[in-house]
Formats: structure tokens, sequence, C-alpha cells
């Protein structure tokens, strides 16, 4: 489980596995060292294999609304603060920028549901029995959404509003990150098949079930 945080600030967009790669945070250095240690492990001996799948931002929960992420205190991500938001426990969004060189301004990033990165791990591993070493797969859409589209797209999935101030650009935010994932597609035979609308009804779905069990 790697991370796009990797490639830190993309050169050329989309992002693919070849990029070069320089995290500027230190979850990007260690997501980085662990692919190089286990590049080394899997070169040392000829039978050895691994799968190593570069994330792009998961989102969501499982369509059941029984399993999610839940974080302690208040969020840094994106979803679940958009989520803390409509359920009332934050009082409002805060955006981070909307300066950028984007589209309506705000930071676009490739959201993927977290049940087509499931998919993606199955397709990993069954990729895996039939090759030796290492090889390097983006899990993403290969698509963007900026900020104000997620919010958008909450809004509508919910029916809840999404009070929001605009706030200072955080620092070490990147302004457009999306995944290449035609590899994933060609040698793992796996695409994500899930959009922003089942990301919001699905997480919110979550959420709700969260804000239930907190109020008994
Ligand atoms: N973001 C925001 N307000 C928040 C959290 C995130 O405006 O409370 C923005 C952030 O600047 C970025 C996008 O939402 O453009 C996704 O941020 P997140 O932390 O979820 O993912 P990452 O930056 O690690 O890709």
């Amino acid at each position: 489980s790697s991370s796009a945080t990797v490639y830190g600030a993309p050169e050329k967009l989309p992002l693919t596995e070849t990029h070069r790669v320089s995290p500027f945070n230190p979850y990007g250095v260690s997501k980085l060292a662990a692919e190089n240690a286990i590049t080394r492990w899997t070169d040392a001996a000829p039978e050895r294999r691994a799968v190593l799948l570069r994330y792009f931002n998961p989102v969501g929960a499982h369509i059941s609304g029984k399993i999610g992420e839940n974080p302690k205190g208040r969020p840094n991500n994106l979803f679940p603060f958009i989520s803390q938001v409509a359920t009332g426990q934050q009082a409002e969004l805060e955006i981070y920028g909307d300066d950028y060189d984007t589209p309506d301004g705000t930071g676009v990033r490739d959201y993927i549901h977290i049940t087509d990165l499931v998919n993606g791990h199955i397709a990993g591993l069954a990729y895996a029995q039939n090759y030796k070493g290492s090889e390097i797969f983006n899990l993403g859409t290969g698509k963007g959404y900026s900020v104000y589209e997620v919010m958008r797209a909450f809004e509508a999935a919910t029916g809840r509003c999404i009070p929001y101030r605009i706030k200072d650009r955080r620092p070490g935010d990147i302004a457009i990150c999306y995944a290449d994932a035609a590899k994933a597609k060609n040698q793992l035979g796996w695409t994500a098949k899930l959009g922003l609308e089942e990301m919001c009804c699905d997480g919110w779905r979550w959420q709700e079930n969260q804000s239930g069990e907190a109020k008994k």
C-alpha cells in the first residue's frame, strides 16, 4: 500500500508510474522507503514477488454503511471533514486556497472509492501469482475533481448545505494531482467503476450511522 504522495509535485499530468519520485513530506518519504525496501527484497531472490500500489485519494465507505473511516479529532482530509460539516460536528468547511491554477481555483485531486481500491488489491494479488519481481501500479480513476466540485456533489448526494470559508493555502499542497490509470487497466485488468456520486452517498451513509451511534 503505497501512495501517490511519492511523486511529490507533478512535472507532467496525468501521473504515470514512470514519473520521477520526489516526496516532500514524511509520509511520502516513508512510503518511498517501503517501496525501495520491498523492491530490494524481491530483487534479492528470483521467486519473490510484490505489487506496489500507489493510492490516489481513497474516500467513501462500504456500501453497507458499516465499514468506514472515523478519524480522531479534527479530520485533516477533505472528505471526512465535509462529512462532519454535513452532520453539524464541524461548523464550516475551510477551503485551503481558491487561487490555484485550476479551472475554479481550488485544488484538484483524483478521488477513488474505497471499494474500487479494495478490488484493485484483489487484482494485484491475482497478478502477483504469475509475476516475478516488483511491479508498481497507480490506483486512481484518472479523473480529477476540485474542492468545489466535491462539495457540490456532497450537497447533491446528502441534501445538506455545506457552509464554507476560503482560507490561505495549506503549506505543502499542490494544485492538481491525478493518475494515468492505463497500466493497471492493461496489466491488472482493473479500472475504477464507482464515481463521485457513489463516493459521496456511501461515505454519507457511514457518517450518518456514526452520528447515530454517537447520540446513543
Ligand atoms: N482541502 C480543503 N479543506 C480541508 C481539507 C482539504 O480545502 O479541510 C483541500 C486540499 O487543499 C486539497 C484537497 O482538499 O486541495 C484534498 O485534500 P486532502 O487532504 O483530502 O488530500 P491530499 O491533499 O493529501 O491529496
